[in-house]
């Protein structure tokens, strides 16, 4: 495929990154195939693209994470039917009480318990994680060896590429995609993510009134389980009279929260970006 939008010239002469994808792919390819992490978004629709272009061998899997758009669903189940939903034993609800914190930007239990322990036997695992991403994400590598579980490889084929190429990829061999993205998201996934601002959480919320619901009611579980067990892991929380007050300081008053409590290079709890705690070694 030569697109001018994926060719960039380099001083050893033209480099076409969708070729260079194509390489890693096969060069990297593993006994028993890869694990494509399948988010539905269009990074993770390339990386797909690019693995069918390759001819390699791999199971594609998407976790569902309970408060998943209900359009990103139905667009991977008409679209990729060969994608496997790897479901959770629990759900977000349950993991609010039992927590007795909703998800933040720097507790980010859900990623660990949704999204980071899928792949069960599969040790090369594929994800559409791009530099330009996030400043975090800048400092990542093609090739990551998980800190966590030591025998897991990361492979990111589209590490280097632009949101602009990613789409010219895409539209270049006429995918589909997500209908929430001609309403404007540029990123998609869970409802409420605590990774995005206040704007786009509210605009999140306001689009699934019931999930915004169900947050709120897991809330006033989570105050009835730290009443109960007077667990307050931080003295602010003892403030919280009601689900409203977690609601609106869990979409508008973390940030003093966080200023207080966590300090640059050590605020990560628990996880921090997705596979964030999977880094290189050293
Ligand atoms: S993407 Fe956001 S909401 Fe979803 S599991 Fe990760 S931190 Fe939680």
């Amino acid at each position: 495929m030569r697109n001018m939008a994926l060719v960039e010239l380099t001083l050893d002469g033209e480099r076409n990154k969708v070729d260079e994808a194509i390489v890693d792919l096969r060069r990297m390819q593993p006994l028993g195939g890869y694990c494509l992490k399948f988010s539905g978004g269009k990074d993770s629709q390339a990386i797909y693209h690019l693995s069918k272009m390759a001819g390699v061998e791999f199971r594609a899997q998407y976790d569902v994470t309970t408060v998943d758009p209900p359009e990103l669903i139905e667009f991977i189940r008409e679209n990729y039917a060969d994608v496997v939903f790897n479901y959770p034993e629990t759900t977000m609800w349950k993991l609010i009480p039992k927590k007795r914190i909703p998800p933040t930007r720097v507790i980010r239990y859900c990623c660990d318990v949704f999204k980071e322990k899928g792949c069960p036997n599969m040790n090369m695992i594929l994800t559409g994680v791009r530099w330009k991403e996030s400043r975090r994400r800048g400092k990542r590598h093609k090739v990551e060896i998980c800190q966590a579980y030591k025998k897991k490889t990361f492979l990111h084929p589209v590490i280097s590429w632009e949101e602009s190429d990613v789409w010219e990829f895409l539209n270049g061999i006429r995918s589909k995609h997500c209908c929430l993205y001609d309403e404007g998201w540029s990123r998609i996934g869970c409802v409420g993510c605590p990774m995005a601002n206040s704007e786009v959480r509210e605009r999140e919320l306001n689009r699934y009134p019931k999930i915004r619901d169900a947050y709120w009611r897991a809330f006033g579980r989570m105050l009835e389980e730290i009443k109960r067990e007077k667990a307050y892991a931080f003295e602010e929380f003892t403030k919280w009279k009601s689900p409203d007050d977690v609601m609106e300081w869990w979409l508008h008053g973390t940030e003093q929260f966080y200023d207080k409590h966590f300090i640059d290079g050590q605020q990560y709890l628990f996880n921090g970006d997705y596979y964030e705690h999977y880094e290189l070694e050293a």
